[in-house]
């Protein structure tokens, strides 16, 4: 069996180490006689995969005591909708517009937002999507229910470092989803952090919400209950059935974390992985360009292009070839991405700018 260099954008690689242990794990999880998949999500053993979970998550992430952990479903995507339909309560909210994630989450919020105004309080569309909104740029509504952020651009690769988090005054809203758990983040500095799970959490199908107990009970009557945050709190995210299995695999993933050193450990190898890409495309002579400023490019998704696009369909046909999957850029931005997630290691990076400056030289 070989396993390919996996640089997919998410669902994207996981530890194999994870993966080797569900799979000795999958018919006969701890002596039960049934896989996680199989057993009851009320029963005492999935309550304990669960507990333990949200145990190191809160110790990974240094999560204070007043804020909710929620497993839930629907994707960030669903998030979208559901935190404008929590947290308005008739007010507006701000939306920092930075790349097609944040736009979507604008442009949901909006849809959803009933007799009230959602309002863009900075976007950086015009410049393409290359970098962050300058200080002044930024027009900050005192009154705002909340302010949304999202502090990695998955498609365009801006990512707002730790430090550039500043108080809002009004609370901070946070889609993760493609880098949450890649380094310490300043958590009690948010409102609400939520992520898709399936870039550097688990399998798709898990959605991750930490909340602040203040923002919670601000729903309507009218919002269905499963949609609802201060329920989905008071019943341990199993109002109904949670994504059990899902759960499962990114409790391992957190174990795995606690040994690789936590997120401060995975930090300097996200750093460092980050570094070696950058310089093969900044050190490749033109060959190889990323459109983003230095100072906000993202350690996790790095979009290129080639100077030359007729090149595109033979760099991903030999880089496919060479193991080496996943490669190919959005379809709204073209050219190339490598997602460098947590599961990535240094090693595959180092394969992948070797493929890359070997390409240049054979085509440059
Ligand atoms: N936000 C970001 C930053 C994303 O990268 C994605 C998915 N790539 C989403 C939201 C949407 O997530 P989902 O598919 O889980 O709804």
């Amino acid at each position: 069996m070989t396993r390919a260099w996996n640089f997919s954008a998410g669902p994207a690689a996981l530890p194999e180490d994870v993966l080797r242990q569900a799979q000795e794990e999958l018919l006969d999880w701890h002596g039960t006689g049934c896989s996680v998949m199989e057993m009851s999500h009320r029963g005492k053993e999935f309550m304990s995969i669960l507990a333990q979970a949200e145990a190191d998550l809160r110790e990974l992430m240094g999560i204070p005591e007043q804020y909710k952990v929620l497993f839930l479903q629907g994707g960030a995507t669903q998030q979208f909708a559901q935190i404008p339909m929590n947290l308005l309560a008739g007010r507006s909210a701000d939306y920092i517009v930075t790349g097609a994630w944040s736009k979507k989450a604008f442009k949901e919020a909006q849809r959803v937002a009933v007799n009230t105004n959602v309002r863009c309080a900075a976007s950086t569309e015009e410049s393409g999507f290359t970098r962050l909104p300058t200080a002044e740029e930024i027009k900050l509504d005192p009154f705002a229910a909340y302010l949304h952020v999202c502090t990695n651009e998955t498609i365009h690769g801006v990512e707002i470092p730790a430090e550039r988090i500043a108080d809002a005054g009004v609370p901070l809203v946070a889609d993760m989803s493609s880098h949450i758990l890649s380094r310490p983040v300043p958590v009690e500095k948010f409102g609400l952090i939520y992520a898709g799970a399936q870039k550097n959490i688990g399998p798709s199908g898990v959605t991750l919400v930490i909340i602040h107990q203040d923002l919670l009970g601000m729903a309507p009557l009218t919002l269905p209950t499963v949609m609802d945050y201060a329920v989905q709190a008071e019943n341990g995210s199993m109002l109904n059935t949670p994504p059990t299995f899902g759960i499962y695999i990114a409790g391992l993933v957190f174990q795995w974390l606690k040994r690789q050193g936590g997120l401060t450990g995975m930090e300097a190898l996200n750093a460092a992985k980050a570094e070696m890409l950058y310089a093969c495309i900044d050190n490749s002579g033109g060959f190889y360009t990323n459109p983003v400023d230095v100072d906000c490019r993202s350690r996790m998704n790095v979009p290129f292009t080639l100077a030359d696009a007729r090149l595109d369909a033979a760099f991903l046909e030999e880089a496919k070839a060479a193991g080496l999957l996943g490669l190919k850029g959005h379809k709204s931005v073209g050219g190339m991405r490598a997602s460098l997630y947590n599961a990535v290691s240094p090693e595959a990076v180092r394969v992948l700018v070797e493929f890359m400056n070997d390409f240049a030289k054979s085509n440059g």
